[in-house]
């Protein structure tokens, strides 16, 4: 009867109460729809007490995040910003909207996360060119994190800036910090396929109270503080509507459960692979603990990634390649590239599983059983 029912790789859940619906109705009731509003505030409070951060800016998207958080951190035309290479590109726009030079840093294989190798090779060449490097935006892939104390370690010692894209790792502790909160700078998105979503929307947050009040101010058109119009700085329309806040904070009360789901997914995988040499689960270290947010594996022997995600799409599964890697990317192309080849190992090898939190055991077996034939 399953046969042919469409899965989805991630899609939104909302919460089995209805919670999101309850602060939406609320919204509606006192008028709040927008501008802003005390779901905003609320959700802002939520997620920075979540984490255990001070202070927290919900803003329109995970990218308008990054962009406000560059932007708080000083970046400017011309500067070097070391990004990891591989990931998404919205982790990297941001530093072209501000005109800033990004420079890629290889993944390493146990971590699939920017190499601290590599970036202190990074570091150093810089150093030597007589350049200053501004900031480091890490990337805490699928779920995974990057090896955080060398990282921050070798920022600090460089007077970089960190900022952490921990848009897909919500929920993910690197040790007894959640990610997001480990650097100057961490920022969050509720894109429709994150672990939660708001059908749109970012955050950013810091301890940095001052900085996240400046974001605040830039996200809503620069109003100086008069009653007449006037702006003395650059304004953006980036916040996030009292609405879309609502759905936020419901999904957040649901931010465990999700993860409970999707690590059991992973470990249906693990367990249905373990005797498969030829594949091998994503790396998951013993300092890390993670929402599992997609499942991916890597495949060493014959089988191709294009033959895995083929295969599963003839059986109306969407499964997905690893982000192909910035460097290799035509927009990017002119930029620097520190690395050995280890991201672009990972992005020809790899296949990110259906993640969805509605799969049932049934369409795991149906999943993992066209793999197997394979
Ligand atoms: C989704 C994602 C973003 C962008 O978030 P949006 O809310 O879609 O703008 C940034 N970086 C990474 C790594 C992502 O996966």
């Amino acid at each position: 009867m399953n046969q042919n029912k469409r899965i989805y790789l991630a899609s939104p859940h909302m919460s089995e109460e209805g919670y999101e619906k309850q602060y939406i109705e609320e919204a509606f009731e006192t008028n709040f729809i927008a501008p802003l509003g005390i779901n905003v505030n609320e959700f802002e409070n939520e997620l920075s007490a979540l984490v255990g951060v001070k202070s927290a800016a919900a803003l329109s998207s995970g990218t308008a995040a990054i962009h406000m958080a560059l932007k708080a951190a000083g970046i400017g035309e011309g500067d070097i910003v070391f990004c990891s290479d591989l990931t998404f590109s919205a982790s990297v726009n941001p530093v072209r909207y501000l005109n800033a030079v990004p420079v890629f840093i290889d993944a390493d294989i146990d971590t699939w996360n920017m190499s601290p190798m590599h970036l202190e090779k990074a570091f150093d060449k810089y150093r030597q060119l007589g350049k200053q490097v501004k900031a480091v935006v890490i990337v805490h892939l699928y779920g995974l994190t990057a090896d955080m104390d060398r990282i921050k370690t070798l920022c600090d010692k460089s007077g970089a800036v960190l900022i952490e894209d921990a848009a897909e790792s919500l929920g993910t502790l690197y040790k007894d910090s959640y990610t997001g909160s480990i650097g100057d700078y961490g920022i969050y998105s509720f894109n429709g396929n994150k672990i939660i979503t708001t059908s749109g929307g970012g955050m950013v947050v810091s301890d940095q109270e001052e900085r996240i009040h400046k974001i605040k101010f830039w996200s809503s058109q620069s109003r100086d503080p008069a009653r007449h119009y006037q702006h003395s700085e650059l304004g953006y329309n980036y916040r996030m509507s009292n609405i879309v806040a609502g759905i936020g904070r419901g999904q957040l009360k649901v931010l465990g459960r999700r993860i409970e789901k999707k690590k059991y997914i992973f470990e249906f995988y693990k367990k249905a692979f373990w005797d498969h040499e030829d594949i091998h689960m994503m790396p998951v270290n013993d300092w890390n603990r993670p929402n599992y947010w997609l499942s991916c594996i890597s495949l060493k022997g014959r089988l191709s990634p294009l033959e895995v995600i083929v295969a599963l799409e003839e059986d109306e599964i969407e499964s997905r390649p690893i982000w192909k890697p910035m460097h290799l990317q035509p927009f990017f192309a002119e930029y620097d590239y520190i690395g050995d080849g280890i991201s672009e190992e990972i992005y020809r090898c790899g296949v990110c599983l259906p993640s969805d939190t509605k799969l049932t055991e049934e369409d795991l077996y149906r999943i993992v059983r066209i793999i197997k034939d394979l």
